[in-house]
């Protein structure tokens, strides 16, 4: 795993917010803005889709970013690539090292199938960015939600091709870097999952940096 530091001042930042576990977050972010998402506490896990702002049906793909990295992890150079394969964004920074594509979003079908029927009226990500995209005003939905980055979260796969969900390896004050080489929509869930380790069973807020 590499770390790779960032340069930028937050004295030189034009917008900072503090997102909540179990809160959304929605941002416009321009073209060669960047967004820092520092875990505050360690081990959160930081859900996350983009859409290109002129075109939202344009949006991340897990798998033409895979694919065209050769790497199921996003880490400092990752491209993060839409649905029509254009870059999006750049991860210029990393002090985690690792970040999970794979594992997709918690929801209250999940919580119920990987956990307990009574999980199924727990807080989810799927209902976050639901609400998150309601507050925001725009005509997306459910149908949205593609396949997430989850940022900060150890999912790794193993020699049989399987995978599950790990202890976290980010710790206080880490965090990722990304440049937008397209004008995008943020749209984020700060993860409130208590039923598996990937928040250490206790979900902690972030801090978004936008230079
Ligand atoms: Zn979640």
């Amino acid at each position: 795993m590499e770390f790779t530091e960032s340069s930028l001042k937050k004295e030189d930042a034009v917008h900072t917010a503090e997102v909540m576990a179990g809160d959304g977050w929605m941002y416009a972010l321009k073209k060669g803005q960047v967004l820092r998402i520092t875990d505050l506490k360690g081990n959160q896990a930081v859900d996350t889709i983009f859409f290109n702002a002129q075109n939202t049906m344009e949006r991340y793909h897990s798998t033409n970013t895979i694919v065209g990295q050769q790497n199921v992890y996003i880490s400092t150079g990752t491209a993060l690539r839409s649905n029509e394969n254009n870059v999006m964004l750049t991860v210029v920074a990393d002090t985690c090292g690792r970040h999970d594509t794979l594992g997709s979003a918690c929801s209250c079908e999940s919580n119920t199938v990987r956990y307990a029927l009574d999980k199924r009226y727990m807080h989810s990500c799927r209902d976050i960015f639901l609400k998150a995209l309601l507050d925001w005003g725009c005509d997306m939905d459910k149908r949205d939600q593609v396949c997430n980055i989850n940022f900060f979260m150890n999912v790794p796969v193993n020699p049989d091709g399987g995978s599950n969900f790990e202890d976290g390896l980010s710790e206080p004050g880490k965090y990722v870097e990304l440049r937008a080489e397209m004008d995008v929509l943020v749209l984020v869930s700060n993860c409130p999952q208590l039923n598996n380790p990937c928040n250490a069973y206790n979900p902690t807020p972030v801090e978004m940096t936008i230079w």
